[in-house]
């Protein structure tokens, strides 16, 4: 089989030779025992310090976080204490080596896990070098992004962020993964990265041997034919240099806006030539501590977000915990079904304190920065919910209080909550995981979460047509609103505002400039009117075409 259909993510067609991503090697066996410990114990210095010098020489390649990311996995290759405490596992308890380093690096994860706070955020370095050594000392590929050296197509089960760290987009032609899906690390990498990606291609990993790909980012197919060798890369909108006001040809505004959650990220955005923020994550304050970060603490990191949009609209989304995003302050037990539990707003009924200390930090960022903050919360089902949430962002002082639409009934009961609040913005990842009742994250379930399927459009327009009777903003801040053509589509179904990664930025604002408001509601009306998801996207780029 050479034909493979996945779920296109990133727009374009590539093709060139295939470098596959290493996987992690199985837990190392406790047994046998060595015959000669001591002479077993000594292998594993060499291993480590081969895997360091290989991770330091590519430091020595690059620059800026992707240089400080390899130079720090170097130096805890060589921890003194790691290596010695992996020896006396050999000597003292006659492991062998690969099990020993396994257990060792273990143990310091776990000890770095209980530390919390930025410690516990280097369990998966640990756990990467651990990989490393392990497959040096049993003379296995070390997991990973193989040393690219010419362009290829890459071809994983699913990417990390740790994997990318060093990627050199001149030698990534397209990405490919068996696994994730259309909000997945690789969809947001591929589509920053300006390259054609399709992800959950089920079956492309066992189609051995694979030498070459073909692969197009806007239908999902992925061709491992041999006559697909030829090397020929998308063309990437690099020349794209976007610095306008959002809107169609024939002037209608859309705000053109980013999803931030960090410093960097802000920083990133501004540079991009976001008119804003359409949401900012503040989950990224409360992951790295057990406790519930105090009003200053939180008041100090928001801050950082909000100030380089001084003058500018920002979105600051309230706290949204549960489901895949636990946190040990709220201890909230164990859920059979956490994607359906007391996640996001819902957290805050019980414990309203957590969302006033919130607002209470948000309100005096807000003055800080001098950013036009409005604050918007999470996993809101009833236009009750929305009432209550807005009044409480008022009661702290706040203007401008919006509501995500992430579940069905709230875009259903559209209206009345446009009625409670000022605005609302849609979170398609949510929306479409919970509409086709599919795990966002699930690989196999990837083509449900498909953005463009028709069921998801029609929900969209009628949260546009709400917004649209009562004269207020709906804006679109899920992963459906970097793809350039969707954001049209968008436009179209009545959404005014665009939020997504920084990098989406300058291709969503060039193509939405390129045709009237119009042309965009006629292309809408094809693509929600299809039978799938493949024919809706085909159905708007013929009608953009006409
Ligand atoms: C969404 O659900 O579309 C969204 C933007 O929120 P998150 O991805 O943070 O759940
Ligand atoms: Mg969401």
């Amino acid at each position: 089989m050479s034909s493979f259909s996945g779920v296109g993510v990133s727009s374009g067609r590539a093709s060139g030779p295939v470098a596959r991503v290493a996987e992690a090697l199985p837990e190392p066996a406790a047994a046998p025992a060595p015959t000669d410990p001591a002479a077993e114990a000594r292998r594993i210095r060499p291993a480590a310090e081969a895997v360091a010098d290989r991770l330091s020489e590519r430091a020595g390649a690059v620059g800026g976080e992707a240089k400080a990311l390899l130079e720090t996995t170097a130096a805890m290759a060589l921890d003194p204490a790691l290596l010695s405490q992996a020896e006396q596992l050999v000597t003292g308890n006659s492991l062998p080596a690969a099990r020993a380093v396994h257990e060792a690096a273990n143990g310091f994860a776990e000890a770095l896990r209980s530390a919390g706070g930025y410690l516990a955020e280097r369990v998966r370095d640990i756990h990467d070098v651990r990989d490393r050594i392990i497959a040096e000392l049993l003379g296995a590929t070390p997991p990973g992004v193989p040393d690219l050296e010419r362009p290829s197509v890459l071809l994983a089960r699913d990417l990390a962020p740790a994997d990318t760290a060093d990627l050199d987009p001149r030698l990534v032609l397209a990405l490919v993964t068996e696994e994730g899906g259309p909000t997945s690390h690789t969809a947001i990498l591929a589509r920053s990265l300006g390259i054609p990606a399709v992800v959950a291609a089920r079956g492309v990993l066992a189609a051995a041997p694979v030498v070459g790909a073909t692969v197009d980012g806007d239908t999902g197919a992925v061709d491992t034919s041999s006559e697909a060798v030829r090397t020929q890369a998308a063309q990437r909108p690099t020349e794209v240099n976007w610095t306008g006001t959002g809107g169609t040809s024939d002037g209608h505004s859309v705000s053109i806006l980013a999803n931030v959650g960090s410093v960097a990220d802000a920083h990133l955005a501004v540079e991009a030539g976001a008119q804003g923020v359409g949401l900012f994550r503040t989950e990224f304050c409360y992951l790295a501590t057990d406790d519930e970060p105090d009003v200053p603490t939180q008041r100090a990191a928001y801050a950082g977000v909000l100030t380089p949009f001084a003058e500018r609209p920002v979105v600051v989304r309230t706290l949204d915990a549960g489901a895949d995003k636990p946190l040990s302050f709220l201890d909230m037990g164990v859920e059979p079904n956490p994607a359906l539990g007391v996640r996001g707003l819902r957290i805050c009924f019980e414990r309203p304190g957590v969302l006033d200390r919130q607002l209470e930090a948000i309100v005096a960022a807000a003055e800080e920065s001098g950013a036009q903050v409005a604050v918007m919360a999470p996993m809101v089902a009833t236009a009750d919910e929305a009432s209550w949430f807005a009044e409480r962002v008022r009661a702290a002082g706040l203007g401008r209080a919006g509501v995500m639409i992430e579940v069905p009934a709230a875009a259903l009961a559209a209206h009345e909550i446009l009625d409670a609040v000022d605005f609302v913005s849609i979170g398609t990842n949510d929306l479409a995981q919970y509409v086709f009742a599919a795990d966002r994250m699930s690989g196999a379930l990837a083509s449900l979460n498909d953005p463009w399927q028709p069921a998801l459009l029609r929900l969209i327009a009628q949260v546009g047509q709400a917004g649209q009777k009562l004269g207020k903003p709906v804006g679109v801040c899920g992963e459906a609103a970097a793809d350039p053509l969707l954001a049209g589509v968008l436009t179209g179904l009545g959404v005014t505002s665009l939020s997504m990664t920084a990098a989406a930025v300058p291709a969503v604002g060039s193509a939405l400039a390129a045709h009237p408001l119009a042309a965009y509601q006629v292309a809408a009306d094809a693509a929600q009117n299809a039978p799938s998801a493949a024919r809706a996207r085909e159905a708007a780029v013929t009608s953009l075409q006409a």
